[in-house]
């Protein structure tokens, strides 16, 4: 029996989500039955090193016993109750310590929410339509954040999928990721109207690119100068690649910080959250409607609670980046013994590598213009040789505590394998 076909018949596409479906690498998803530490089982009993980690949640690795046991404790209690629980603002307190920014926040179940519930609040906060995002950053599958940059010469988006009325994407502003000049100039014709700029600081989801020097800075002055809010949506990045996300490695303060993935550890939940003077905004305090039946699961809580306290001492993160750093490196090494264009990038659990002579990657036109067949033999080759990562070059790489030297070097001497077989072939 195959199983994508059996799911195709009553799911659509046959997945319950596009990345998952290998449309960025061709041929077909594998499904997955169980995961332990650094490794993931797939129906039919392949064991691979998963470098996905379910998109970022699992830092610690999969099945972690704590979180396990938290979880399973809290289910004898009930599973959900639509009401205030302690262990809501147990998390909530430990969210504000890590990430001091948030004076108080929300819980939410998805990224997707929270980042939409960021924008209303923004909005509702500033009395202004207009948001700014960037070109290749995403944000969750909300209406106003699915838009592209729109044709002419000026940056009124346009929706980058059907569905999406052509009058709500006017009030997107799209410019390109690590543009400073395109901030300034949007800002110059357009700044009292904008409610907010939302961007992901690291973005995570055109493969991985960092800020270049100044450029969250500017973000972060212009906002200001303009009384227009700044959301950074650390929904990947937070608890991801430091402690305190993102914003604790550049030293920049948000007004609104949406969080989503390690937060839930595993478990459906997110949250966003910043100054009290913006929160306060919201209902029942504030005239800002936003609310969840789920919001603040216990047994959510409870996995993101007990993966935030397994994260907190420094050396955590200091171990994980040089993990990373080492994968990283020495994969850029294979590949240039093998005359393979490649570049790479890393910080704390997350990491980024692509196909291209034209690095470092700044934007999304880079990583679009960059070998994309190339990462796609890659991913298949790798895959054979029972490592899986991100069926698309679109996406990041991401670490978990449980990847030792013996997983890395395991993954490297694969990737000297996979790569000379790709230089002998492109001669
Ligand atoms: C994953 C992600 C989202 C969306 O989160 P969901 O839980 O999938 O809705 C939003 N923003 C960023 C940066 C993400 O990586």
């Amino acid at each position: 029996m195959n199983l994508f076909s059996e799911a195709k018949k009553v799911i659509a596409g046959g997945v319950n989500s596009p990345a998952r479906s290998f449309s960025g690498v061709g041929g077909e998803p594998l499904f997955f039955k169980s995961a332990k530490g650094a490794y993931i089982r797939t129906e039919n009993g392949r064991e691979l090193i998963d470098y996905v980690g379910s998109w970022g949640p699992m830092i610690l690795g999969h099945s972690f016993p704590p979180v396990l046991s938290s979880i399973k404790k809290a289910i004898e209690n009930g599973l959900s109750f639509g009401a205030p629980t302690t262990i809501e603002t147990k998390l909530a307190k430990k969210v504000k310590d890590f990430i001091p920014s948030i004076e108080k926040l929300r819980m939410v179940s998805t990224g997707t929410e929270a980042t939409m519930s960021a924008i209303r609040l923004a909005r509702g906060y500033t009395g202004r339509d207009l948001i700014v995002k960037f070109e290749g950053c995403y944000h969750g599958h909300v209406d106003s954040l699915l838009i592209k940059a729109g044709s002419g010469a000026l940056t009124h988006g346009a929706p980058s999928s059907p569905g999406i009325p052509k009058s709500l994407a006017k009030n997107t502003l799209i410019i390109p990721f690590n543009d400073c000049d395109a901030l300034k100039k949007i800002y110059e014709s357009y700044g009292d109207q904008i409610a907010c700029t939302i961007v992901e600081p690291i973005a995570g989801n055109m493969n991985m690119i960092k800020p270049i020097p100044g450029f969250l800075e500017d973000l972060q002055d212009i906002s200001k100068r303009h009384g227009s809010l700044l959301i950074f949506d650390e929904v990947m990045t937070g608890f991801r690649v430091a402690k305190g996300g993102a914003q604790s490695i550049y030293n920049i303060e948000p007004d609104i910080t949406a969080l989503g993935k390690i937060i839930g550890g595993g478990l459906p939940a997110a949250a966003f959250g910043g100054k009290d003077k913006i929160m306060s905004h919201l209902s029942p305090e504030g005239p800002v409607y936003q609310a969840g039946t789920l919001s603040g699961n216990p047994i959510a809580m409870n996995a993101g609670y007990t993966t935030l306290k397994h994260i907190e001492k420094p050396s955590f993160f200091e171990k994980l980046h040089l993990q990373s750093e080492k994968l990283m490196l020495e994969m850029k090494k294979i590949a240039s013994k093998n005359n393979i264009p490649f570049e790479v990038v890393y910080e704390g659990g997350m990491f980024g590598f692509s196909f291209t002579k034209n690095g470092p990657i700044k934007n999304y036109n880079d990583i679009a213009n960059s070998e994309i067949s190339l990462f796609k033999e890659f991913f298949h080759l790798m895959l054979e040789e029972n490592i899986y990562f991100a069926p698309s070059p679109f996406e990041a790489g991401f670490m978990s505590s449980k990847h030792t030297e013996v997983e890395i070097d395991s993954t490297l001497s694969a990737v000297e394998k996979v790569f000379k077989k790709i230089a002998k072939k492109s001669i």
